[in-house]
C-alpha cells in the first residue's frame, strides 16, 4: 500500500493519536526539567555547605566543640546561609578564603558576604564576592537572624539564575524536542488537509461526471430517434421526444450555470450591490423559483415570517441564491418533504431559518458541509445528487453580509439551516 492511498480519516486517527502522544511526552518532559531543577537545587546547596566546612577548617573558627560543622550552618530562606564562626580572624582573609573555597566547589555566582559580631549587634564587614556581571558597588544589608551569637551571612541573589544556566543544555534540548514535535504535529495537519482536499476534489469529479453524463446519454437517445425518418408520421412520439432534449438540456444549463457561477466567486472577490431589501418578498420570490421542483416532489411548506421588520441592506441576488439554496437542500435531502421557513427579528438584525424533516446530517459531518465539494455520505452512496458546493457558496454569501449561519440536525430526523443577518451593512 502506498502512502497515498491512506484516507484522510486514517490521518485524522494518527493526528489525534499523535496529539495525545506529544501532550504526554510535553508532560514528561516537563516533569523532568522539574526534578533536574530541584536535583540541581539540592546540589548547589551542598557545594554551599561544603565550601563553608572548608572555610572552617581554613581558618579555624569553628570552636564549638562537639558539635557537628552542618549544625552551625543553616539556610533560613534557599538565597541565604548562616554560619556561626568563632573570631578572631581578619575578614578580608575570610572573604579570600570564602572565595577559593566556592570556586572549588563549583559555586560561581555572585555572594554577598556578612560578617555579624554579637558584641556590637551589628554587621560589622561587607563584601561582595563577583563571579558574575553584577554592579561591584552594589549595597547589601545582610538581614540579621541571630543577634546573640557571631555569624556569617552568605546571600546568593542570583542563585535560580545560576541554577537555570547550569541546565541550559537540558532546557534547550527540550525546546528543540518541543519545536521538532510541533512541527511534525503542524506537518501531519497540512498532509490531512491536503489529502481530504484531494479526496472531495476526486469526489467533485465524480460527481460532475456523473450529473452530464445522464442528462447526454438522454439527449443522445432521443436524437437517434428523432433521426429516424418514421418519426414525422407520429407527431406525439415527436413532442414526447422533443420535450425530453428540451428538459434534460435545461438541467443541463442549470448545472453549467450553478458551476460557472461558483467558478467565477471562486476566483473573483464577491462583489455587493448594496440595497434597501424585504426579506420576506425575497423569500416568496424564491419559493416562486423552485415552484416547479415544490409541485413535483409534492413538499408542504409552512411559511411563519414573523419579522416585523423585514428590511434589510443586502445584495438581492445573492440572497435570493441563499435562500433557494437552502430550500433546494431541504427538498432535496428528504423524503416527503415538510418544510418550515421563519423569520424573526433579533437585537441586531433578521433570524431566517429553514426546517426539514429530512435524513438529516451526522454530526461528525456538520462542520464539514460548509467546505467545499464536501458531501455527506450514506457508506459508499450519496444521498441525492450535487456537486458539494451550494452551502459553501452560501456561507461565503452570508459572511460576506456579515453574518452568520449555523446548522442543528440530527440523522433520520431532520434539518435547522439558520441565517443570521444584521439590518445594515
Ligand atoms: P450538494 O447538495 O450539491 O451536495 P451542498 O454544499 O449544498 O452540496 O451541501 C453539502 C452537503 O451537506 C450535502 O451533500 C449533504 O450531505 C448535506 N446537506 C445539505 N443540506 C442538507 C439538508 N437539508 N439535509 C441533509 N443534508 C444536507
Amino acid at each position: 500500500m502506498n502512502s497515498f492511498s491512506i484516507k484522510s480519516s486514517t490521518i485524522r486517527l494518527g493526528i489525534y493519536i499523535s496529539s495525545v502522544i506529544i501532550a504526554t511526552i510535553l508532560v514528561f518532559q516537563l516533569v523532568w526539567l522539574n526534578s533536574v531543577y530541584h536535583s540541581e537545587q539540592k546540589q548547589f546547596k551542598t557545594s554551599v555547605v561544603k565550601a563553608i566546612r572548608g572555610l572552617y577548617e581554613d581558618l579555624d573558627i569553628a570552636m564549638y566543640n562537639y558539635t557537628p560543622l552542618n549544625d552551625l550552618i543553616e539556610s533560613p530562606e534557599p538565597n541565604l546561609y548562616i554560619a556561626r564562626i568563632t573570631p578572631p580572624f581578619v575578614p578580608d582573609t575570610l572573604a579570600n578564603y570564602l572565595r577559593y573555597e566556592l570556586e572549588d566547589f563549583d559555586v560561581f555566582t555572585d555572594c554577598y558576604l556578612g560578617v555579624y559580631s554579637k558584641d556590637d549587634q551589628k554587621y560589622i564587614y561587607n563584601h561582595v564576592l563577583l563571579f558574575g556581571k553584577d554592579d561591584p558597588t552594589k549595597k547589601w544589608a545582610a538581614p540579621t537572624v541571630h543577634p546573640s551569637y557571631d555569624h556569617i551571612s552568605l546571600y546568593f541573589p542570583n542563585r535560580r539564575q545560576y541554577i537555570l544556566s547550569q541546565m541550559n543544555f537540558w532546557i534547550i534540548s527540550s525546546a528543540v524536542l518541543l519545536v521538532v514535535l510541533l512541527l511534525f504535529g503542524a506537518s501531519l495537519y497540512y498532509f490531512y488537509k491536503q489529502k481530504f482536499l484531494n479526496e472531495t476534489q476526486k469526489d467533485f469529479i465524480h460527481n460532475f461526471t456523473h450529473e452530464f453524463k445522464t442528462p447526454v446519454s438522454v439527449i443522445k437517445l432521443a436524437a437517434d430517434v428523432l433521426k429516424n425518418p418514421s418519426i414525422a408520421q407520429k407527431p406525439e412520439k415527436l413532442s414526447t421526444y422533443a420535450g425530453i432534449v428540451e428538459y434534460q438540456s435545461e438541467y443541463l444549463q442549470k448545472q453549467i450555470e450553478k458551476l460557472l457561477q461558483f467558478a467565477y466567486t471562486e476566483s473573483n472577490e464577491l462583489h455587493l450591490s448594496r440595497e434597501k431589501v424585504n426579506l420576506h418578498e425575497l423569500i416568496r420570490e424564491s419559493i416562486q423559483n423552485l415552484n416547479p421542483l415544490i409541485v413535483e416532489k409534492n413538499v408542504t411548506l409552512h411559511l411563519r415570517l414573523d419579522a416585523e421588520n423585514p428590511e434589510l441592506t443586502a445584495d438581492k441576488n445573492y440572497l435570493v441564491i441563499v435562500i433557494t439554496n437552502l430550500v433546494d437542500n431541504s427538498i432535496k435531502y428528504s423524503r416527503s418533504p415538510e418544510i418550515t421557513l421563519t423569520t424573526k427579528n433579533t437585537d441586531h438584525g433578521i433570524e431566517f431559518s429553514v426546517e426539514d424533516n429530512g435524513i438529516g446530517i451526522e454530526k461528525h459531518q456538520l462542520n464539514k458541509i460548509f467546505k467545499k465539494f464536501f458531501r455527506a455520505r450514506n457508506g459508499e452512496t450519496y444521498a441525492a445528487k450535487g456537486f458539494g458546493i451550494g452551502l459553501s457558496f452560501v456561507k461565503r454569501i452570508v459572511t460576506a453580509h456579515n453574518g452568520k449561519i449555523r446548522v442543528s440536525s440530527a440523522p433520520g430526523q431532520g434539518s435547522v439551516f439558520t441565517i443570521e443577518l444584521p439590518n445594515k451593512l
